[in-house]
């Protein structure tokens, strides 16, 4: 069982993060504690109370692949507080429930049957709360894993950087065969200096461009 965050759905990982900042926004001191569960580490939860000690903390088996934690879809909250990780005296755990739920995440709180308030899930890819849906598309988590996507938005210093790259490539460019000759005759009209002939041009080197053309034209017919 772990808390690493990169095993998470990648919308999911968003939504975790967004929930973590909203929180601390609203002052509640929340800490994730789980994420994704392999099968065995299910199969270890759902033998507490069962076949082990302990009280029941889970209705999932692991080989069914049931619990949504090991779709990578769910992820499980606590108080950041030592000793007073599940006090609920306050109210701490429906506040950030509902904070959940305005993320459009499903907060475990209100399920009917087996309340879970430590617990949120990603309701997109489990219809009826259920992990049915995905184990009939996928079979496994892993083939569902494989079909992630990473959709990291490009900075705007990236952004730059690309540019510049592309930008430098352009001003070494050869423009196309059939092109030289007219290129060479614009040359020889004062509407070009025939340097760097690939690189993108702004309005008012246009503008410039069509000007001399139009002189060009004049002085012609004079
Ligand atoms: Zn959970």
């Amino acid at each position: 069982m772990g808390r690493d965050k990169s095993r998470l759905h990648p919308r999911v990982r968003e939504l975790c993060a967004e929930f973590e900042r909203r929180c601390r926004e609203a002052g509640l001191n929340v800490l994730v504690t789980e994420t994704f569960r392999t099968a065995a580490e299910q199969d270890a939860l759902y033998a507490q109370g069962r076949t082990k000690p302990g009280s029941i903390i889970t209705r999932c088996k692991g080989a069914d692949y049931q619990s949504p934690h090991q779709w990578g879809v769910a992820f499980d909250f606590c108080r950041n507080v030592r000793g007073r990780e599940y006090d609920d005296s306050d109210g701490f755990f429906r506040k950030c429930g509902e904070i959940g739920k305005s993320l459009g995440l499903f907060w475990g709180g209100d399920f009917r049957t087996f309340v879970d308030k430590p617990h949120l899930e990603w309701p997109e890819a489990l219809p009826q709360n259920s992990t049915k849906a995905l184990k009939s598309k996928y079979g496994t988590p892993e083939r569902y894993m494989a079909t992630w996507k990473e959709e990291k938005a490009v900075t705007y210093e990236e952004f730059l950087a690309h540019m510049t790259r592309y930008n430098a490539e352009l001003a070494t460019a050869e423009p196309p065969e059939w092109a030289r000759e007219e290129l060479a005759e614009a040359v020889a009209m004062g509407i070009t200096d025939g340097t760097r002939p690939m690189q993108l041009i702004p309005r008012y080197q246009a503008a410039i461009m069509a000007k001399r053309a139009a002189k060009a034209a004049e002085q012609k017919k004079a």
